[in-house]
């Protein structure tokens, strides 16, 4: 299979230097010139718990992108792939398979408008890294995939998929429901990332609050309404457990969540794709959604500043 991987941040190249590594004919696509111009050069640089080595693997702009790929992988932030889909066009009329793995809620419907739906998939994933600069990713940790075909009953190639992925030491496997796992890591991450970011701590930070838990269920408690209403079987005790489990130290405690890294750095957040999408289906719903209003409303005031 020949793989695109559009949006060749820190998971689109910590998936493409494993999938190439394994022997698939990968090319990277992004918008950052000078990180494209980077790993053309001099090659991709990876740092691992194992080591650091420059993976060769050729990149091109999001502007110029042509060829034809059997896969195509999205892996930009949620509010970014609107604007990738439409430089890409030209890439995604042969594609077979047109996958997002991003995080948040309304990937799937941003795709609807750009792809036929019997083509996409749809996944999340525990796998994780950051990109240190151009050309360079640290890549520790392991993780897995859960993805599903939307529609499609071509299980040929939902099975190559699998095979590939796996074969590259990614850990995938087919889910029979992908859209609660969705929803399930959204509204984990609509509480770490949310307060993480708002009160400046890590995982480990938040949890050692006295209230943390009871601060994580007034979240929660609305997004398990909501997803109700889109027929999605979510229940607290599934994103409390992860909530809980992640406040030991052992676990990720000392982690800072994506979001926090983001207003660190002055860049936008995916709150519209987290709390934000909740908020707006809720309020769409007549389902009282206040809290996840409001902290959608606290993170864009911070992302002014
Ligand atoms: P990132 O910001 O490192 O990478 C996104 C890449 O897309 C960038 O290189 C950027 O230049 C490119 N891009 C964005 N808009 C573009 C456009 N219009 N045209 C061309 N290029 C464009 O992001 P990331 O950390 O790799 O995250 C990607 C997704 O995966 C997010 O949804 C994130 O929440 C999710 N995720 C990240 C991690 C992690 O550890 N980094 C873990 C799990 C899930």
């Amino acid at each position: 299979m020949k793989v695109a991987i559009a949006g060749a941040g820190a998971m689109g190249c910590r998936f493409g230097y494993m999938l190439a590594d394994s022997g698939v004919d990968v090319t990277l696509i992004d918008g950052w010139k000078t990180h494209v111009d980077a790993i053309n050069q001099q090659g991709l640089f990876v740092e691992t718990e194992r080591g650091s080595r420059h993976y060769s693997l050729p990149a091109m702009l999001a502007e110029d992108a042509h060829g034809e790929f059997d896969v195509v992988i999205l892996f930009t932030k949620a509010m970014q792939m609107a604007e990738m889909l439409q430089k890409i066009a030209p890439v995604l009329a042969s594609a077979k398979v047109v996958m997002t793995l991003s995080n948040g809620l309304g990937n799937i419907e941003t795709l609807e408008q750009y792809v036929d739906r019997s083509v996409i998939y749809a996944g999340v994933t525990l796998w994780s890294c950051e990109l240190e600069g151009p050309g360079h990713i640290r890549a520790t940790g392991s993780g897995n995939i859960e993805l599903q075909p939307l529609m499609s009953t071509d299980m040929t190639t939902a099975g190559r998929l699998v095979e590939m992925l796996n074969h590259a030491g990614l850990n995938a496997e087919l889910s029979a429901n992908v859209l609660l796992s969705i929803w399930k890591k959204a509204a984990f991450n609509s509480v770490m990332n949310t307060y993480c970011a708002l009160l400046d701590c890590n995982v480990g930070g938040f949890g050692r609050r006295p209230d943390a838990l009871e601060m994580a269920r007034t979240v929660v408690r609305e997004i398990v309404q909501v997803a109700r209403s889109q027929q999605i079987p979510l229940t607290e005790e599934m994103v409390m457990h992860t909530v809980q489990k992640v406040f030991d130290p052992r676990e990720s405690g000392e982690h800072y969540p994506s979001m926090h890294q983001d207003l660190h750095k002055g860049r936008l957040t995916e709150i519209d794709y987290l709390n934000g999408a909740v908020a707006r289906m809720g309020e769409a719903q007549g389902i009282p959604v206040p809290v996840n209003r409001l902290l959608t409303q606290l993170i864009h005031a911070k992302e002014a500043q």
